[in-house]
């Protein structure tokens, strides 16, 4: 015992507390030599918190037991626990209650923000501005590590290419290319340099892998997806998370070919943990080793237990798997007991890591509390974040920006005055109505006549994160004042979507049209003023096909956080040109889900020329094949030309390099940002290829008139792609490379890669 505790000191090898691996590797070993097998096992073990363990004394059986568990070692880890006093209490007792005094570590869903709200993780996406999604990242970092925290679950880098799932909203979109990106945008934002400064905290990558391949886009359906598609879209982002140095995976609910994900010896072991060399650990979802009984793979406790920590599931998310059955199995010889030690080996080493030895309460800081969450700079990145993850996604007219003097603006919409659904869903550290609501923002300009009206309620009941919404389908009282409001206004701003609760886990929706009456109010709306700018809040594509053809005006605004208010109302009047860009496709029916950008090419044509009938194409009789918006598309204030597409060689050697350059120039009336963006086709391969791929990108500042030559290079890295056994494979051929503002970009030329 008091070896272990010894442990602990000097640690430092420098003026920060960070050990380096070899040492790390030699306290984890001793540590190792001391523990009972129970204490192994504790290790394993994550319970929920939400309870007050302040309090007098636990309440109900379940805690007592916990607590029971707490003081004996029989756990490693607690999640959702909250605020500091929380922390150091359930802390206190594993520290100085337990035999080793083990820390435990404190893990806690910060998905976009702490208590300062950043936007929903796929609004930042469409940002593509790695260095705001990483500062956003940071700032939730300092604030929860503040309160105690030690590690998010997150960044959720899941690929998805079907709306109807409600966690999109919690990822980067559908693109495999800015989906890595932002993986490593974000661990390294939430992870900083040094693990052992208190402002960092420890990020996990989920979920592993294909749970955004959800069949039909029902929450915790079994994921459909072959192996090409595997390795070429749903790994990379992992990888890319991996080799940023995320300490930590999350396995998800789903299966992959007939085996739950959670016991994918294949997925965790064979490719995390030997190819890519994962050295921190993966945690299960939440029960996700028990749910292993319901899905007919596991018979019981036990075989649930075997089958999960012989694939790889390091932790057990309130599971009360491995706490029930593993020390038995371990101990008659079932489950050898090196594997429960290489678990065990790597939780401990990302608590040392994190300086938890070291100091067990360093994260928790009542001072820090008070003053880093919320601050004044906190706010102005979210701000910032909020402002550049905003889609301009029509403008005519001229409505858009709005002037700031002598109009009458008539607001009309169930989401103006609202500052809870704009902080979106997955935010368990904030408050509820902690955000700067549509009407606020719009009311710190103060040169116009405002009138508001709500016109309509979306939600029926008290939307709430747990419980199920009623949306509003008959109550239509409202729509007389909105529309004699809306007639006499000069612009009409309405604020329809979903509410932040209609996104998010178990949140699936198979209608993807603006629920409950907001059509109907829209179009009425519409009758008796054409100058409409709609203004939309909302967590995934939506179908907008009668707001494309009628409205004037269309801002995709997601749900932006705590600082929505404000980036809305200055990006409607000007104050910033919006530069954000789809990440994700806008359908025109459900029918065409799953609907994404870097199809495979088919063998039939699939877009008809214009008047030419052929049945026999790969098309629809009753929609067209192309979407509503797609990937990488959003406009700005003012407009760009790409011109001069040219590669400084015809063709090349694999492991070379050819450089791309093309010349943007700002040919409107305002200075804007671009994002250029570079795809490549690869038109003959071993394997069938993308029709396009994204490869590149870049964030252009240009003043009025202003133009820019940018260059990008193209190496094997960007050129290659893995077959169906994992192999990355380069081959010599010809591509096609195409530049421009979105997926649709037609300039085009062609180089040849040769052997
Ligand atoms: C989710 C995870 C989350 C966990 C803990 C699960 O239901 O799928 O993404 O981190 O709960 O809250």
């Amino acid at each position: 015992l008091i070896a272990a505790i010894s442990l602990t000191a000097n640690a430092q090898t420098s003026s920060s507390m960070k050990l380096s691996e070899a040492e790390i590797t030699t306290k984890v070993d001793s540590l190792l030599k001391l523990m009972t097998l129970e204490e192994k096992v504790g290790q394993t073990v994550q319970y929920n918190g939400f309870w007050d363990v302040t309090g007098p004394a636990p309440n109900g059986a379940n805690e007592a037991k916990k607590y029971d568990d707490l003081k004996n070692g029989r756990v490693g880890s607690m999640l959702s626990v909250r605020g500091v006093k929380e922390v150091r209490a359930v802390q206190k007792i594993a520290v100085e209650e337990s035999r080793l005094g083990i820390p435990l570590i404190i893990g806690f869903d910060v998905i976009h923000g702490y208590k300062t709200l950043s936007p929903i993780p796929l609004a930042e996406a469409a940002s593509w501005d790695l260095e705001a999604i990483k500062k956003s990242a940071q700032v939730a970092a300092s604030e929860a590590a503040a309160s105690g925290i030690n590690w998010t679950f997150a960044p959720m880098v899941d690929i998805s290419r079907d709306p109807r799932w409600g966690r999109v909203m919690e990822g980067g979109g559908e693109d495999p290319y800015l989906g890595s990106k932002i993986a490593v945008a974000r661990v390294t934002g939430f992870q900083g340099e040094d693990l052992t400064d208190p402002l960092t905290i420890a990020a996990c990558a989920k979920h592993f892998a294909g749970y955004g391949f959800a069949e039909a886009g029902r929450e915790y359906n079994k994921a459909e997806f072959s192996a090409v598609t595997l390795h070429n879209v749903v790994l990379p982002p992992f990888k890319a998370a991996v080799e940023a140095g995320t300490r930590t995976l999350m396995n998800g609910f789903n299966e992959w070919n007939g085996l739950p994900v959670t016991a994918n010896k294949y997925l965790l072991r064979d490719v995390l943990k030997d190819k890519w060399d994962f050295s921190g650990f993966v945690v299960s979802d939440w029960a996700s080793i028990q749910e292993m009984i319901t899905w007919g793979y596991a018979k019981d406790e036990k075989e649930a237990a075997i089958r999960a920590i012989n694939a790889g599931t390091d932790m057990d998310m309130e599971g009360y798997v491995y706490n029930e059955a593993l020390e038995e199995l371990v101990e008659n010889g079932t489950i050898d007991e090196e594997v429960l030690n290489d678990a065990v080996r790597r939780i401990l080493s990302v608590k040392f890591e994190l300086g938890l030895f070291e100091d067990p309460y360093r994260y928790c800081d009542e001072e820090r509390e008070k003053t880093v969450i919320g601050s004044k700079e906190n706010h102005e990145a979210v701000l910032d974040m909020a402002k550049k993850s905003i889609v301009l996604l029509k403008n005519e007219k001229n409505l858009l920006p709005l002037q700031k003097k002598n109009q009458h603006i008539a607001i009309i919409g169930p989401l103006v005055d609202d500052d809870n659904s704009p902080l979106g869903s997955w935010r368990l550290g904030s408050d509820d109505h902690t955000g700067v609501s549509f009407l606020e923002g719009m009311q710190a300009y103060k040169g116009n006549k405002i009138s508001y009206e709500k016109g309509v309620s979306l939600i029926s009941n008290d939307p709430q994160f747990t419980k199920e919404l009623h949306v509003n389908t008959s109550d239509t009282t409202g729509f007389s004042k909105a529309i004699e409001t809306a007639k006499t206004a000069d612009v009409v701003v309405m604020v329809l979507g979903e509410h932040g609760f209609q996104t998010g886990e178990g949140r699936s929706r198979t209608v993807l049209e603006l629920p409950g009456l907001q059509q109907e109010l829209l179009e009425k709306v519409y009758e008796v003023n054409k100058n409409i700018v709609l203004v939309l809040n909302n967590g995934r594509p939506l179908l907008l096909n009668w707001a494309a053809e009628n409205i004037p005006a269309i801002v995709e605004a997601w749900q932006l956080g705590t600082e929505s208010g404000n980036a809305i109302a200055q990006v409607l009047y000007g104050d910033y040109n919006p530069s954000g860009k789809l990440p994700m496709t806008f359908p025109r029916s459900v029918g065409q889900i799953p609907i994404y950008y870097n199809k495979r090419n088919t063998g039939r044509p699939v877009d008809p020329a214009p008047g030419q009938e052929q049945v026999f194409w790969s098309k629809y009789i009753d929609e067209e094949n192309s979407p509503l918006y797609s990937f990488g598309y959003g406009l700005s204030y003012t407009s760009f030309e790409y011109t001069n597409l040219k590669l400084n060689k015809d063709s090349f050697k694999t492991s070379g390099e050819i450089d791309v350059q093309v010349t943007l120039k700002n040919i409107g009336d305002v200075a804007g940002r671009e994002v250029a963006q570079l795809y490549i086709h690869d038109k003959y391969a071993s394997i069938i290829r993308p029709v396009k791929e994204l490869k590149g990108f870049q964030l252009v500042d240009l003043k009025k008139g202003e133009s820019k030559t940018i260059h990008f290079t193209l190496t094997d890295k960007e050129l290659g792609f893995y077959d169906a056994e994992g192999n990355y494979k380069v081959e010599s051929g010809e591509f096609s490379v195409f530049v421009g503002g979105s997926s649709e970009a037609s300039l085009e030329t062609t180089f040849t890669l040769e052997d």
